[in-house]
């Protein structure tokens, strides 16, 4: 068998389409939609993502501001820099990247977050309504996953409701921006989910679990960590992995999966790339989920003078984002 590749690229650009009127629209109406990054340091990955976030903020026409800091910055002064943020009327987004210093507590960070800006669901309030099958937001990497997951079986001759119905999908890596929440959108579509980490390959136990995923989803973060061994025949496998690896002898940096694409795609269905699966679409679904929250901004503000214990009006729930079978249930 050989896989059928599952294009980011063209999926992201038919999404940047839409998204393209969208922004259009809103600022016509008097809301452009806002994008804030946070960056403290300069991790390599980190400073190509908030690269690629402003030029494509600024290609669709978002305001966008980053708040750049040191790698020494203390926590107080971040939590500072996220309230600046979080008082600016221009931005609807928030977008905090990892890592962040070693002494400045993520989870403290996080709670710094207005809800309503939090665009990556990792504020307290937010991660619990996804997990209550309740999303305001959906983070933009596990949406993207399952957007190319939904896209691909929906080009199959199978129904992709009954697909996930019968699927033992299995995420590796459990982190609370990839693996977790992509495990609740796994659960949404009524898979059958098994979470393996890190764990899971001390205890030897890894290649079992994968062996038997109908669906695999891996965010390890392991350059080439799942081989064909890994994989049953005719599996559909959605690589998150981005590792830069240094080339011997050139020392060029290219980047690279958590799964050894030449070797899987002999035997999966489909697979995603590395680079061009799921990283283009991770980018513009976070200015999708910019432009989500300046609906939401602008509905609110229409609704009431003030911010102030408001809650999100029903019919801009998030369920509109996750593109889940009709049939599903949280
Ligand atoms: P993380 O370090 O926060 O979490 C990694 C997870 O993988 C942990 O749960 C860990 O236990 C597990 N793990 C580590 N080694 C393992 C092993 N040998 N066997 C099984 N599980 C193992 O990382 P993250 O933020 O979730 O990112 C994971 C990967 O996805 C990274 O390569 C990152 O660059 C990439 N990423 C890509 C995108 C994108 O848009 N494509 C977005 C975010 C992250």
């Amino acid at each position: 068998m050989v896989a059928h590749i599952i294009d980011g690229r063209e999926l992201a650009a038919e999404l940047k389409r839409h998204l393209g009127a969208q922004v259009q629209r809103l600022s016509e109406q008097g809301t452009r939609p806002g994008l804030a990054t946070v960056i403290a340091g300069d991790d390599y990955p980190s400073v190509a993502y908030e690269r690629r976030v402003r030029r494509l903020a600024e290609e669709l026409g978002c305001h966008y501001v980053c708040a750049a800091l040191s790698s020494d910055v203390s926590e107080a002064d971040v939590i500072a820099e996220v309230g600046k943020l979080d008082a600016d009327p221009r931005v609807h987004g928030i977008l905090v990247l990892r890592p962040l210093p070693a002494d400045v507590a993520e989870a403290a960070v996080y709670r710094a977050l207005d809800p309503l800006k939090d665009i990556e669901a990792v504020h307290p309030v937010n991660a619990g309504l996804l997990a209550l099958g309740r999303p305001r937001y959906v983070p933009s990497t596990p949406a993207s996953v399952f957007h190319m997951l939904d896209r691909y079986l929906s080009s199959t001759s199978d129904d992709p409701a009954a697909v996930y119905a019968r699927s033992n999908l299995v995420v590796v890596g459990r982190s609370s921006n990839v693996g977790k929440p992509a495990m609740l959108l796994a659960q949404a579509r009524n898979a059958t989910v098994v979470s393996c980490d890190v764990h899971s390959s001390r205890a030897g136990l890894l290649v079992g679990h994968t062996r038997a995923a109908d669906i695999l989803v891996v965010a390890a973060g392991v350059p080439e960590l799942i081989g064909a061994e890994h994989v049953k025949e005719g599996a559909v496998v959605i690589d998150v992995g981005i590792n830069p690896v240094s080339q011997e002898g050139t020392g060029k940096v290219r980047l690279v999966g958590d799964v050894d694409f030449n070797a899987v795609a002999e035997k999966a269905a489909a697979i995603s790339p590395v680079p061009g699966g799921v990283g283009p679409i991770t980018d513009v679904w976070l200015l999708r989920n910019t432009v989500w929250a300046a609906r939401l901004a602008a509905s609110v503000q229409a609704a009431q003078p003030s911010w102030e214990g408001l809650s999100v009006p029903g019919d801009l729930g998030a369920a509109g984002l996750v593109a889940a079978p009709a049939s599903s249930s949280a």
